[in-house]
């Protein structure tokens, strides 16, 4: 469903340009898990931003559920990352003058996708029934992010994209965290792309891919 092909990414600095992606290619199945490691400043985030659309490719082809990303204006890439894409950063990223139940519902509305049966199921299984009312600056870090993970996966995204999700967390709860994701994406066709420093992470998901020099290799 992922088909990233040859993708070249440099970014203009002071220095001249820098050149973080030198021809990655990755493949992605439908319902498929991948964990991409590498070290910090080898261009993980950039090439998840590309993949969201969020930036755009210098060459090289991005292929997501049958759209090539190139060959959409900013208005289909919009409306196309609120209905396909689920995102979750390291850093939460919830809006604070929003309640949860708010949060939770936020992109699925925007993307026209809100379905009441799937968002109380959602909020079940997150464990998100007693927070409901509150804001995000009243819910710890394990808290906030399984709203994000909800507000994430409310649209049915057909990908979902984690840039370090658990990385700000400590070790027990990022477990409990990743493991309520897995279980959610268990029985979807949801394929994931997770970020992470942590081998222990890595472990969890299907494949491993590192990143190194510009372009991946595979882990396992
Ligand atoms: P990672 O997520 O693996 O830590 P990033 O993708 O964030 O790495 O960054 C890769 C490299 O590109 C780093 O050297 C970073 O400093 C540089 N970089 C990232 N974004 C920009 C930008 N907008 N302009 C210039 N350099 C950038
Ligand atoms: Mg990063």
């Amino acid at each position: 469903m992922l088909q990233v092909t040859g993708v070249f990414k440099n970014y203009a600095t002071a220095q001249g340009p820098l050149a973080v992606l030198r021809g990655v290619d990755l493949h992605l199945q439908q319902g498929e898990s991948l964990a991409l490691m590498g070290e910090s400043g080898s261009g993980k985030s950039t090439l998840l931003h590309l993949i969201a659309g969020l930036d755009q490719v210098d060459a090289g082809t991005i292929e997501i559920a049958g759209q090539r990303l190139e060959h959409m204006n900013e208005a289909q890439l919009a409306n196309w990352r609120r209905t396909e894409i689920g995102l979750i950063f390291q850093q939460f990223n919830l809006i604070g003058s929003l309640k949860v139940e708010d949060n939770l519902a936020f992109q699925a509305r925007l993307a026209g996708r809100y379905e009441p049966s799937w968002q109380a199921e959602l909020i079940k299984r997150l464990g998100l029934a007693d927070l409901l009312t509150r804001y995000p600056e009243q819910l710890s870090g394990g808290q906030q992010q399984r709203v994000a993970i909800g507000r994430a996966l409310a649209s049915r995204p057909a990908l979902l994209l984690a840039d370090e999700p658990t990385g700000n967390l400590d070790e027990a709860t990022s477990d409990e965290v990743l493991q309520l994701l897995l279980d959610l994406l268990a029985n979807s066709s949801t394929s994931l792309l997770m970020v992470t420093h942590s081998p222990r992470v890595a472990e969890r998901l299907q494949r491993t891919e590192l990143l190194h020099f510009g372009r991946l290799a595979t882990q396992s």
